[in-house]
């Protein structure tokens, strides 16, 4: 009998972490070592956006260094776990059973949204990883269903690893860390006070009713991936915030664990 995996929300912050994952890392390194062994991964990340839901399925992931301007290191760092094609496979009936149309793309790899994270949980990059993308057009309970469609995989050793940021905004960054804005303050600890006190429908109606949430998510693809593993986790899941603090002053660095 495999024992029920929670699902997880991780704000990724900076490509840097890769190289120097400070407190992040050592989170990381931590909730991949506490958590229940998962057989595979499924990852939805904010670095990968498509109209449509798709799932990769290549043998072996690919690393995807899919930013500009960083250290020359960065791009030398390689996550190539293996892909997880039948996976990919139980993803599309899934959705599919729920009338969510989906597609695979057979050569895809892993964007730095899920291999920065991922290097450290699991550093031995020896299991199988898939992703599915994000729908930025799509709202919130859209994002949902797709997690409420993808509820069984818990129970059959799949760690479903949602990636973004609970509050990004690359304009309003400070290179240099700095003080957090009240205004990035304000959002996430509306997000976590919303959490907290089971309110499903002001945290899905997060555009309308949470404070500075234009200018704490300019646009929504950092954000969309916590409610896929908020919806894949059961009906109002037991939630934990399981890290907290910021990085480059109003980068919130905020994880969330939700269990059935
Ligand atoms: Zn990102």
């Amino acid at each position: 009998m495999t024992r029920s995996l929670p699902t997880i929300f991780v704000s990724h912050g900076s490509p840097m972490l890769a190289v120097d994952p400070g407190a992040t890392g050592e989170f990381w390194k931590k909730l991949g070592r506490e958590l229940p062994q998962p057989q595979a991964v499924l990852v939805v990340s904010a670095h990968w956006t498509t109209r449509e839901p798709t799932v990769n399925a290549p043998l072996r992931n690919e690393t995807i260094h899919d930013f500009y301007g960083f250290p020359e290191a960065l791009y030398r760092i390689r996550y190539d776990a293996p892909g997880a094609p039948a996976l990919a496979d139980r993803v599309v009936s899934l959705l599919e059973g729920v009338s969510i149309p989906v597609r695979i793309d057979a050569q895809r790899g892993l964007d730095h949204g899920a291999w920065v994270p991922l290097q450290n949980m699991y550093p031995d990059a020896d299991l199988p990883v898939a992703q599915l993308s994000v729908q930025p057009q799509r709202d919130a309970r859209w994002h949902l269903r797709l997690g409420q469609a993808l509820r069984p995989l818990k129970d059959e050793g799949v760690l479903l690893l949602a990636t973004g940021g609970a509050v990004h905004n690359l304009r309003e960054m400070a290179r240099d860390g700095g003080p957090t804005p009240p205004w990035a303050k304000n959002f996430d600890d509306w997000l976590a006070a919303t959490l907290a006190a089971g309110k499903e429908k002001d945290f899905l109606d997060w555009e309308t009713v949470a404070p500075e949430a234009q200018r704490a998510q300019p646009t929504p693809e950092h954000f969309l991936p916590i409610f896929v593993a908020y919806g894949a986790a059961g009906d109002h899941p037991k939630i934990t915030r399981i890290n907290q603090g910021f990085t480059l002053g109003s980068m919130s660095m905020a994880a969330y664990q939700f269990a059935a």
